[in-house]
């Protein structure tokens, strides 16, 4: 990344917190010993090791027993899924949503072809869900119900606790993808409904490959990754000492700036959004204007593509992102976006800003002076449409030429 770029992609990773780096350095260097190791070596790393588990679970609300650690949030979500799946061996029925993360949604799919049945239940244009439809899923053979708090593009949040009263009425687990909520909304299992909770380190300023999974006392799990006796037996593998200290001071972190952050973020976030939508013609706010991350915010511009806008938006420094299935080479637009039953129009020139606490009002002014002229110059292209014409093929032809130049 360049140096002094205006970093809007925070639901994508996080910079690393500088104070996160200073914890877990001396985890690289001097303090290198196993926790598991029966000389006070591998003690004293022992000793860091609880303290990392208390801050997650003081972030959390939960007990520190209830903490594995594992190597992210894709990690968690499997983990957590199988373990349900194994806790109840009877039970071959999953309900889910059509707007999970792909660890979720991939995962769901293989199982689907192993025995399991799975509903996804659906979401209406503003992304939030029928309870009803959730009710009328439920039944004595739904082994797992797995809902995100937040989704990672749209910001949308799920009425968690209203969902797993439901849930339990019906004897299934309940486990919550909280990778986006973590850190942005105030969590406590104490007095939850949720089973089983993922969060990911990369998330909430701490490094890429770290993460835990809350499990509630008294709930059956099953380890996925089977090795030596390491976390009570629940996940096997050395661990990543270094990354679980990182975890642990940014959950520390993150408890402490909570609040303030949440109001900052939200103002600036608001400001960016309303500024926009107000000052270029043809947009609107993707998902639901009162359940929302405060940091997030997605926008459609009618009749252009959002990769075409996002690289202009990179010759000015600015990194934000879009749903699409970019990598792939098709420019598929994001299937969460497509459950909302989005226009065509819509769902290709839809992008997302997301915010963090490092966000300034002076990096949302830069944004604010160069949209309208972005906007504008990709609207040039081709006149205002309502079908399938040669706009989409001449941004796309665009975007083409411009990466083989980037590249
Ligand atoms: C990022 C993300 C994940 C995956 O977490 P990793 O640590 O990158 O594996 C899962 N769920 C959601 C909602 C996410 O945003």
């Amino acid at each position: 990344m360049q140096k002094n770029c205006i970093y809007l992609d925070n639901n994508a990773t996080t910079k690393v917190d500088p104070e996160v780096v200073e914890a877990m350095l001396p985890y690289l260097t001097e303090y290198y010993g196993n926790p598991s190791s029966m000389h006070t070596f591998g003690g004293q790393v022992g000793k860091a090791f609880n303290q990392a588990r208390e801050q997650v679970a003081a972030l959390l609300g939960a007990d520190e027993s209830e903490i594995i650690f594992t190597s992210g949030g894709t990690e968690g979500d499997n983990a957590a899924i199988r373990a349900a799946l194994l806790a109840q061996p009877e039970k071959r029925h999953i309900i889910t949503t059509q707007v999970e993360h792909p660890a979720v949604l991939n995962l769901c799919k293989q199982l689907s072809t192993q025995g399991y049945s799975v509903t996804y239940l659906s979401v209406n244009r503003q992304g939030q869900l029928d309870l009803d439809e959730l009710e009328a899923s439920l039944t004595g053979n739904t082994a797992l119900v797995t809902i995100m708090y937040a989704n990672n593009e749209t910001g949308v949040v799920f009425p968690i606790e209203q969902i797993g009263l439901r849930v339990k009425e019906h004897g299934a687990l309940f486990h919550v993808d909280a990778v986006q909520a973590v850190g942005k909304i105030p969590m406590n299992m104490k007095t939850s409904t949720i089973d089983m909770l993922t969060m990911s380190g990369h998330k909430i300023h701490a490094p890429k490959g770290v993460g835990a999974l809350y499990v509630r006392r008294g709930v059956r799990f099953r380890p996925m990754i089977i090795g030596g006796g390491q976390q009570r037996g629940r996940r096997g593998g050395t661990e990543n000492v270094p990354g679980i200290i990182a975890l642990g001071k940014a959950a520390e972190l993150e408890l402490l700036h909570l609040s303030e952050a949440t109001i900052r973020e939200k103002r600036m976030r608001d400001r960016l959004e309303q500024t926009l939508i107000t000052t270029i013609p043809e947009c609107e706010v993707n998902g639901d204007p009162t359940q929302r991350l405060p940091n997030t915010s997605n926008i459609g511009f009618k009749y252009i593509e959002g990769e075409a806008i996002l690289l202009l938006l990179n010759k000015h420094n600015i990194c934000a992102s879009s749903g699409s299935a970019c990598s792939s080479g098709s420019l598929e637009p994001s299937h969460v976006l497509r459950a909302m039953g989005l226009p065509y129009t819509i769902l290709h020139g839809s992008i997302r800003f997301s915010l963090s606490r490092y966000t300034t009002d002076t990096e949302i002014d830069a944004v604010l002076a160069v949209m309208p002229g972005i906007v504008e110059r990709l609207r040039a292209l081709s006149p205002f449409t309502t079908d399938e014409t040669p706009w989409l093929k001449q941004q796309q032809g665009m975007i083409s030429e411009e990466l083989k130049v980037g590249s």
